[in-house]
């Protein structure tokens, strides 16, 4: 069906480089793509509607990211459809997931830390402002906007609402969604609110500056048991060297309590983020 009021030929305007492949996705591929009028390079996702199991849910991704207009959050710019697939015209980012940056380091640093962190909450604290709780925020989920940045000078970009969903003003969510190592332990009781994200925030924090996770082990389900327990430690190794405050914000995304647990905005404004000389740990 074509009922939608998505744009038709997509062909016409913008020039799909299937050879710029970016990424792939469940039941899609994103490649670059030229405006033919323009010249603006995009990214293009393309989904086969074939395989699209629950279309409901991608036109709520849509819908939602189409409403985003932030710094930190890629842009949707428009949508395209055929009769077998839709088209995602979005910003493009060309320097790959912030997941593949950190896993080639040990540590980012404070300062690094600093700067990525800045524009997690940023993006986390705009949606919450919107009502919107993403649901799925994980270092994956961030892609770095320029190539060849420092990461202590990058710009990140949050994509993936596809499980991101409004809050109900009275009540709360309920489905039991997200990533293992990032998921909050409300979320696994099921009865949750955007505090979620913060907690995910945190975990993201965590492994910016060690490397590794907090609630970490080889199974999924020994994860959930660490995340339920609220186990976690910041003893030894190179928390050595890191700061109190930035310890500090830590603890306040993984309190255990998501009425008691720091918000986006607060976050935004904790002094980790003035903390001018915290710089003393290089990146490892
Ligand atoms: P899916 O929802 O099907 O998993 P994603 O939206 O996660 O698809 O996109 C799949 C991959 O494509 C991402 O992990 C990323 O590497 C790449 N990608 C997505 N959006 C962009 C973009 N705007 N610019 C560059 N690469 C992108
Ligand atoms: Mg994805």
């Amino acid at each position: 069906d074509m009922h939608d009021g998505y744009e038709q030929n997509i062909e016409e305007r913008f020039e799909l480089d299937a050879k710029a492949k970016l990424g792939d996705g469940a039941f899609s591929v994103v490649t670059r793509a030229t405006n033919r009028a323009t010249g603006a390079v995009r990214a293009v996702k393309s989904v086969l509607k074939s395989r699209v199991q629950k279309m409901e849910a991608l036109k709520n991704e849509i819908d939602l990211a189409r409403d985003m207009d932030h710094p930190n959050i890629v842009r949707l710019y428009a949508v395209y459809e055929d009769p077998r697939h839709l088209y995602l015209v979005m910003e493009l980012c060309e320097g790959g997931e912030l997941f593949d940056r950190l896993s080639d380091i040990y540590s980012l640093g404070e300062k690094g830390a600093q700067t990525c962190m800045r524009q997690v909450f940023a993006s986390v604290a705009y949606c919450h402002g919107r009502g919107i709780c993403h649901r799925d925020l994980k270092p994956e989920n961030y892609l770095i906007h320029d190539k060849d940045t420092a990461l202590d000078q990058t710009v990140l970009k949050l994509i993936d609402f596809g499980l991101a969903k409004a809050v109900p003003e009275e009540g709360c969510l309920k489905t039991r969604v997200g990533t293992a190592y990032y998921v909050a332990p409300e979320v696994l009781a099921q009865a949750y609110t955007e505090a979620a994200d913060v907690w995910s925030s945190g975990v993201i924090l965590y492994i910016m500056l060690c490397g590794a996770p907090p609630f970490n082990a080889d199974k999924d389900s020994d994860i959930l048991k660490l995340v339920k327990k609220g186990q976690y430690s910041m003893e030894g190794g190179v928390w050595k060297t890191v700061s109190t405050t930035a310890k500090g914000l830590i603890k306040a995304c993984l309190d255990m309590d998501p009425q008691k647990r720091i918000t986006a905005q607060d976050a935004l404004a904790h002094e980790w983020f003035h903390l001018e000389d915290a710089i003393h740990a290089a990146p490892l």
